[in-house]
């Protein structure tokens, strides 16, 4: 199993995995993965095929319908906190984020605001973008260096602690910044440059 979304969508992907923990056993369905398509929640389950279609079919909807619902709740709600949240279309890529943690796409697509939904007919060039969660850390870790998006939201979407940010910014030769130096964060880079402190 495998959960590569915001902590903000951790409430969804559960309300998944409750939903698919009550299925008929012999189904033996699972949770394989939870993601992000286009900026929308994706849950893919894996499970194993009935004999007859009549029941087939009903898996298909049953499991569609969790599929659907896990969707479209994520179409409200911020995957970086869980508070409200709409689509947020930056020039490289879209997330459903609420108005703080907006500032996590950088730089905004003229249709930003525009949409609520990217459609794969007509906003091909939005819908076909690559996902790449790499890419999108290093910038992240490059936007926060700049003073664009700060230490709390940094923290909050990847999952991590101040010193692995301060670690990946000074890997990727951005500097620390320290516009937010207080005594804590002063005390975390001096560690980090000189272990010998650590007690
Ligand atoms: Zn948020």
């Amino acid at each position: 199993m495998k959960i590569d979304v915001g902590r903000g969508w951790y409430p969804l992907v559960l309300d998944a995995v409750l939903k698919i923990s009550q299925l008929p056993d012999a189904w033996n369905a699972r949770l394989r993965r939870a993601d992000r398509m286009h900026g929308l929640l994706r849950v893919d389950v894996a499970v194993n095929l009935p004999d007859s279609s009549e029941e087939l079919g009903d898996q298909t909807s049953t499991i569609g319908a969790i599929q659907r619902i896990a969707r479209v709740v994520s179409m409200m709600t911020c995957e970086a906190c869980g508070r409200d949240g709409r689509l947020r279309i930056g020039v490289r890529r879209s997330r459903m984020l609420c108005e703080d943690h907006a500032c996590l796409v950088g730089e905004r697509h003229p249709m930003d605001g525009l949409v609520s939904e990217i459609d794969r007919d007509r906003h091909p060039e939005l819908y076909f973008r690559a996902e790449d969660a790499d890419v999108e850390k290093a910038e992240i870790f490059r936007m926060w260096s700049e003073g664009i998006v700060p230490m709390r939201v940094v923290t909050d979407f990847l999952r991590i602690g101040r010193t692995d940010v301060y670690h990946a910014a000074l890997e990727a030769g951005h500097g620390t910044g320290l516009r937010e130096a207080d005594p804590e964060e002063v005390r975390i880079v001096i560690e980090m440059l000189d272990p010998s402190r650590r007690h």
